[in-house]
């Protein structure tokens, strides 16, 4: 199998997952870099995120563009996606969600901070985007273009997550994989901190704690695999899983 099957094979699961796992529902979309040119990117064409199948998957150049124009209608917000990869090179895959867990922390002065182990995907520092800032108080909300997506890019810095006042949130991973754990875990840290806040003031995990584990879900790792072939399996679609990295096979070769 080539790499761009398999990125739009693991892009299908991904989408698949976010679904399955009420990160997105009919709005919301997943994407990745093409893996054999990082000036263009993979995304469905605009369909639900549970309905999505290999032959949906469209490559873009980063400013939005279709490559072949082939009359399906594209996702409006496509330029989110866009306008990360070009900002960061190391981003190889985006979300953006609507998830409601997260949304309280976009329009309140409570920041959403990691709480919870697996909460520390979101990252020490997630920035708060209001496109009121700079295109107004009329707009529909909605990344329509390259200027806005580029502006909520710029507010994502160098972080892993963005929220988007009113709207949603943006995460951006080193991998697939990787950004479906921001994706899942967002929403669920965003509901223990809620929680915690009618208690009391949460503790939030200290950036050593942070910091010690990033690396444990990177691809290679069993950790990553078991989380990706559980999530693929609870979605419908563990039928498209290809082999486990070496770290996650019993023989461990
Ligand atoms: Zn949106």
């Amino acid at each position: 199998m080539s790499d761009l099957d398999q990125a739009k094979r693991d892009l299908v699961i991904a989408n698949r997952i976010l679904a399955r796992e009420d990160v997105v529902d009919a709005y919301g979309h997943v994407s990745m870099r093409h893996p054999g040119d990082p000036g263009r990117y993979l995304l469905s064409w605009s369909r639900s995120p549970e309905l999505v199948e290999g032959t949906d998957i469209v490559e873009f150049t980063l400013d939005g563009k279709k490559v072949t124009d082939d009359g399906r209608p594209p996702y409006l917000e496509r330029f989110i996606h866009g306008a990360i990869y070009e900002a960061r090179p190391d981003v190889q895959a985006v979300i953006h969600s609507h998830a409601e867990d997260t949304l309280a922390f976009g329009i309140t002065k409570t920041k959403l901070v990691p709480v919870i182990h697996s909460g520390s995907t979101i990252g020490a520092e997630v920035p708060v985007w209001d496109i009121a800032a700079k295109f107004g108080k009329g707009t529909n909300l909605l990344v329509r273009n390259m200027e806005q997506g580029r502006d909520l890019a710029q507010c994502l810095g160098g972080n892993r997550l963005a929220l988007m006042r009113g709207h949603g949130f943006a995460a951006a991973g080193s991998s697939v994989m990787d950004v479906v754990r921001i994706g899942v875990y967002a929403p669920k840290n965003a509901r223990v901190q809620t929680s915690a806040l009618r208690l009391g003031e949460p503790l939030p995990l200290y950036p050593g704690e942070i910091e010690a584990r990033t690396d444990m879900f990177n691809p290679s790792t069993a950790e990553m695999w078991r989380a990706w072939e559980y999530w693929a399996r609870r979605a419908g679609v563990a039928n498209l899983l290809g082999d486990p990295p070496k770290a996650a096979r019993p023989s461990g070769r």
